[in-house]
């Protein structure tokens, strides 16, 4: 790898691929869904009949502006599909209808965030276009099987410039991508299904130079870590061939996920397919009114960057507010208990520690989390109001409201016996019961063994099974061994 060392750069830009969650298909009404038996979300349309027309996804659209706006997009209110000609078994018409040179979204940036740096990937384009079916090798010894469920699927590719120096850069970008996605609700963003797939491309030149090297394009990679490996494997290799004094020929490869290895799939650029794109004239040229796009920008929802400031202005942590708001679920409930609560920051802590790890620990997502951020609130606020002590709200209460999130908090806990006692003649007691159980450890106190003032206060507590309030414990053990 090009390490710190070195005088050379890697140079890295992205095509990504978005599966969008749309019902139907692009250009026709086949339902559009993971998996399933092979060819049974198809038609005429999909399987590309002659005669047949397509009928452009509204949604498709809808989707792209909005991804455009979240990646800082200029939006183009005219744009146009064209034809991709290409012969492939998967893919009955003959082409695959894309955008070429008219793209519905243009030029964008967007920031990256590499530890306290800030960093601007400029974005390229956003465009619009369909899926091929899948080709099948390894199931039939004698044949390639096709399923074409596939065929026809809504896509939008995000063509990055090549701005990227490192794999980290990379994969900051695209957890940061997926994020949006999800956000935005526009594609479910696993790379593992194949709803996010990336194109990595890659160079290598000296630092300083204003020209960029020859690149490899790395076709389909499938997720953020194998996206680090195959970025890191090409990197290295063409470094080894560089420093042999070999030239980097531009062509296109594929990654091997068990090993680790780029290989050449594809001819070398020079000859590589010339696609004849042109634009399709089965399909209007398409038209964004200013009406359209001013009720897409209307229904954007908050995204994670502006709803991370707005926490950490409400007085949270830069960490809270950064895990808070990684998921859009987590931030809907975060605001939901905020309009019940009137301690951010106790909500906060909650959340990010004691929920979150219970989330962890049960593998499921806060969708599927049993306490309602109402009686949430309702259970924090018998600890901030010193009702009940924190450790027996965390080991005790929580699991049992998981259980029973039904039962009103405060009634749950004088059901379980955990309200804490706040009167001072049990108090008192306690503390009295403490100081004659350990004569020659308050002697030593009142030498100068303050520290023991700890170990009375956890006596105490024990005595009166968790429910003594340790604050109030505090100040009576001080008031009473100052005499
Ligand atoms: P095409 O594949 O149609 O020729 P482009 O040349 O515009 O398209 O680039 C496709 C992708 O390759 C973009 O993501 C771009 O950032 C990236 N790219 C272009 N040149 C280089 C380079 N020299 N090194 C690394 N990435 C590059
Ligand atoms: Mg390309």
């Amino acid at each position: 790898m090009a390490d710190s060392n070195s005088d050379l750069e890697i140079v890295i830009g992205l095509e990504v691929h978005v599966q969008l969650s749309t019902k139907s298909k692009a250009f026709c009404q086949d339902e559009v869904a993971f998996g399933g038996t092979p060819n049974t979300r198809i038609s005429p349309i999909s399987l590309g009949h002659p005669g047949t027309l397509p009928q452009p996804n509204a949604l498709q659209m809808e989707y792209a502006i909005k991804l455009g706006l979240a990646l800082g997009c200029q939006i183009n209110q005219k744009s146009f599909f064209d034809r991709k000609n290409y012969f492939y078994a998967d893919l009955p018409k003959g082409y695959q209808i894309t955008q070429d040179n008219t793209p519905i979204c243009g030029q964008g940036i967007i920031s990256i965030e590499m530890g306290k740096e800030e960093k601007s990937i400029r974005i390229n384009r956003i465009h619009m276009e369909e899926d091929a079916g899948k080709s099948i090798h390894d199931q039939d010894p004698l044949h390639s099987l096709i399923d074409l469920n596939r065929a026809g699927t809504p896509l939008l590719e995000v063509v990055t410039e090549p701005d990227f120096r490192s794999a980290e850069e990379v994969a900051v970008f695209l957890n940061k991508l997926r994020q949006l996605v999800r956000y935005l609700a526009i594609s479910d963003g696993n790379m593992e299904e194949g709803s996010m797939r990336c194109d990595c491309n890659i160079s290598i030149r000296k630092k300083g130079e204003t020209t960029y090297g020859n690149r490899c394009e790395v076709k389909n990679v499938n997720s953020i870590r194998n996206a680090k490996r195959a970025i890191n494997f090409e990197a290295n290799r063409q470094i080894e061939l560089i420093q042999k004094g070999i030239t980097i020929d531009q062509e296109t490869r594929s990654f091997n996920a068990q090993t680790g290895d780029t290989l050449t799939i594809l001819r070398s650029k020079e000859d590589a397919h010339d696609y004849r794109y042109f634009p399709d004239p089965d399909i209007p040229p398409i038209i964004i009114s200013d009406e359209r796009l001013a009720a897409i920008k209307a229904s954007m929802p908050k995204l994670p960057q502006a709803l991370k400031k707005a926490l950490i202005a409400k007085g949270l942590s830069p960490y809270d507010a950064e895990v808070i708001t990684s998921e859009k679920a987590l931030a809907d409930y975060y605001f939901s208990m905020l309009s019940f609560s009137k301690n951010p920051k106790s909500a906060a802590n909650w959340l990010t520690n004691t929920i979150k790890s219970y989330l962890n620990e049960a593998q499921i997502g806060i969708e599927e989390f049993s306490i309602s951020p109402k009686t949430m609130v309702a259970m924090i606020q018998l600890v901030d109001e010193d009702k009940i002590n924190k450790l027996s709200a965390t080991q005790k209460l929580f699991p049992a409201l998981i259980k029973k999130p039904e039962i009103a908090p405060l009634d749950l806990a004088t059901q379980m016996n955990l309200l804490q006692a706040n009167d001072t003649n049990a108090m008192d007691e306690w503390v009295e019961i403490v100081l004659a159980k350990y004569p020659d450890k308050v002697d030593a106190y009142r030498k100068g063994k303050k520290g023991l003032l700890g170990m009375f206060i956890g006596e105490a507590m024990k005595i009166s099974k968790g429910k003594a309030n340790p604050k109030q414990l505090n100040s009576a053990f001080l008031a009473r061994l100052a005499d």
